[in-house]
């Protein structure tokens, strides 16, 4: 797939809208338009990547910006105190529907032993 074809590149480039949580230089986190818990925001590189371990080796230091946004997003949403979850999902097997590296953050009630 092509940035031009990136779903989420749309986003960054603000040809399809989303709901803004947070934004840095180098990423950004918005509001999962289906969301499984009562948090659930999507963290992505503005830079496509397709998953979270192309990522790390191409660009590690970009890796822990989308770590530390989705840090910035558990404290923002008021989930630090109980707890949340930070996934990856990465390939068919993991489930990855969108081909450009996002975590996503979940959290605001009990999530259970795992979001399938
Ligand atoms: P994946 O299965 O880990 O790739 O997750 C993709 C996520 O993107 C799913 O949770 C979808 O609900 C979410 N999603 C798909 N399209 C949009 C959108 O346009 N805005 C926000 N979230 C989206």
């Amino acid at each position: 797939m092509t940035t031009t074809e990136c779903l989420f590149c749309k986003i960054v480039a603000g040809e399809i809208p989303a709901t803004k949580v947070h934004e840095t230089e180098t990423t950004l986190a918005f509001r999962d338009i289906g969301p499984k818990a009562a948090v659930h925001v999507l963290v992505i590189p503005k830079e496509h990547h397709v998953d979270i371990a192309a990522l790390a080796v191409a660009d590690p230091a970009l890796a822990g910006d989308v770590l530390a946004a989705a840090a910035v997003v558990a404290e923002v949403e008021g989930l630090l105190d109980n707890g949340f979850r930070i996934i990856f999902n990465s390939g068919r097997y993991g489930g990855q529907e969108v081909f450009h590296v996002h975590a996503h953050v979940l959290g605001g009630e009990p999530l259970g032993p795992m979001i399938s």
